[in-house]
């Protein structure tokens, strides 16, 4: 039977209550223990999948295409697992499955209710994942805050779990905020103490409250709160606000969380090792070179849209003990020509993406890595603007393009399975999730893998389109991958360029901090080169006018 670990949030939305259950997952995983992770969310919608990045970040898809929160990257980075569509469910979910078995008569004319009918649903599904993962300990993390109404049922279904599964199997973990007020110079524990009191309320008590907070946490301060919330002051953990998410697993397992929650749940300690962790820890905090990357797109004041990008850049770079610096650039700003935005980046990354708006900054940002040789890394559509770019180029016109976003172009390049003809709706009706992709032999993307076949994960719908395969392959983009019966352009390649690979697939959600993604590391390794050819030529002009200078004053002029 698995324990299970309750992780729900309070004070204030985005206090880490994602990245502090991951860590947790780490740190079990790193005393041998096996691990899987859930993520219930109270909003409506039956998955993320269409809702904007400005209201929920980066859609995250798992290999069986589920589209997911975020927070399930963090789950499978930290952990280095691969979930599945049942990590992750929404009340809308929850209604739709209630309502199903309903119609069905399953309830056999009872009354429908919260209590007990929505809650056994929640209860239901926490425990399905807890039996098909196998795992010793399940991980669930409640997403909105504690006191919100659409969060409620889930705090019961945790009451009632609590309840069934004995006080040894369960665990409630509280994540909060202490904010600091620089007027008295101090953190403030009340919102703690009535966050607490709200939990208190739903019948949920804390064994474990993780406090955040941006200032070291003094001993009395943690004294009081363990009074007040009623909770073992081995209970109250202090996690400050960290320069690297990673360092968060390094920091609990400090504080003594790891030995606190085996003891609360009566796991005997067996083996402890976190030195790969800290291995990786110690390389982020210590780079000997940094690199300037562009990720050119459509949200760039929001991060959290390319968040599997922006980690998978961090990995690569670990990996050349290089900081990665990212330049976020609005690619409708390109879109007139201007590329001073992109000056002295040395490398460039088209993101995913759907709709017409900034396509053509992003064609233009392929056109500058092409033409200056500058490393380029497409993923989805950053592939499907890379082969508009060189079908422009090679068919001397600016017409060809996807049909998504010019449905009358005489040269749809990228366009529809003509079996997609037709989709009206808009959930779930994408290539969702890991296809199996073979690589072609010689190729940059075949190196950097070092395999013949590869599984990656897809979202998207439109497609390379094989009618321009030959006439592009002439102007030297040719196919690296494809699937198993060559009839899917999977990954791409510029010839004679230092590194132009797309590929239709996002290979970010695969990577992880200790085993980079291949492209990734590849395209950044092609980053360093580059900036390192830039930095010689730079030394070298730097040498010459040195040289010049201390002629001309050698000869007195
Ligand atoms: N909009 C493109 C498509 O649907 C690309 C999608 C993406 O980048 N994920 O094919």
């Amino acid at each position: 039977m698995p324990k299970y670990i309750f992780v729900t949030g309070g004070v204030v939305s985005s206090v880490g209550k994602g990245i502090v259950t991951a860590a947790i997952g780490r740190i079990l995983k790193s005393r041998g223990l096996s691990v899987t992770v859930q993520k219930l969310d109270p909003y409506l919608n039956v998955d993320p999948g269409t809702m904007s990045p400005y209201q929920h970040g980066e859609v995250f898809v798992t290999a069986d295409g589920t589209e997911t929160d975020l927070d399930l990257g963090h789950y499978e980075r930290f952990l280095d697992v691969s979930l599945t569509r049942s990590s992750s469910v929404s009340t809308g979910q929850i209604y739709q499955s209630v309502l199903g078995k309903e119609r069905r008569g399953d309830y056999l004319g009872g009354t429908i209710q919260p209590i007990p009918h929505v809650t056994n649903e929640i209860k239901g599904c926490i425990r399905a994942v807890g039996r098909e993962s196998g795992a010793d300990v399940v991980l669930i993390e409640v997403g909105g805050t504690v006191g919100d109404i659409e969060g409620q049922p889930f705090l019961e279904a945790i009451r009632q779990m609590r309840k069934e599964e004995g006080r040894h199997d369960t665990l409630s973990v509280h994540v909060t905020l202490l904010p600091y007020l620089g007027a008295s110079g101090e953190l403030k524990t009340k919102p703690t103490q009535h966050s607490v009191r709200e939990l208190r309320s739903m019948g949920v008590l804390p064994d474990v409250i993780i406090c955040r907070s941006d200032r070291p946490v003094k001993s009395e301060l943690k004294a009081k709160i363990s009074l007040f919330c009623d909770v073992e002051s081995r209970g109250v953990i202090s996690l400050l606000t960290m320069p690297s998410i990673y360092e968060v697993p390094l920091v609990l397992e400090e504080e003594g969380l790891g030995d606190y929650i085996l003891e609360l749940l009566r796991v005997s300690d067996t083996e402890r090792d976190l030195d790969d962790w800290r291995e990786l820890v110690a390389r982020l905090q210590h780079p000997t070179d940094e690199v300037t990357v562009a990720v050119v797109g459509k949200y760039v004041e929001l991060h959290d849209a390319y968040l599997s990008v922006k980690e998978a850049l961090i990995h690569a770079g670990v990996h050349y003990n290089t900081a990665v610096q990212i330049r976020w650039v609005q690619s409708e700003l390109l879109e007139q020509g201007d590329l001073s935005s992109l000056d002295g980046v040395q490398g460039i990354i088209v993101p995913g993406g759907f709709g017409e708006r900034g396509v053509e900054g992003k064609i233009q940002a392929a056109r500058l890595a092409r033409t200056q040789k500058i490393p380029y890394l497409g993923l989805c559509l950053g592939l499907q603007v890379m082969v508009i770019e060189a079908a422009r180029a090679a068919l001397q016109s600016e017409e060809p393009n996807s049909t998504e976003f010019a449905p009358e172009t005489p040269h749809p390049v990228i366009s529809l399975l003509s079996e997609q003809e037709g989709v009206t709706q808009k959930g779930a009706t994408m290539r969702l999730g890991c296809y199996p992709c073979r690589l072609v032999p010689g190729t940059r993307a075949h190196e950097a893998y070092g395999v013949d076949d590869i599984e990656e994960r897809h979202r998207h719908r439109y497609e390379f389109n094989n009618a321009y395969r030959d006439v592009l392959a002439k102007a030297g983009l040719i196919a690296s991958g494809l699937s198993p019966d060559g009839q899917l352009v999977e990954v791409c390649e510029m010839q004679d360029h230092p590194f132009m690979v797309g590929s239709q697939f996002h290979p970010e959600f695969q990577s992880r901090p200790l085993r980079p993604h291949p492209l990734f590391r590849e395209f950044i390794g092609a980053v360093a080169a580059y900036a390192g050819q830039g930095e010689s030529e730079g030394s070298e002009e730097t040498a010459k006018i040195v040289s010049d200078v201390t002629s001309a004053a050698a000869s007195g002029s």
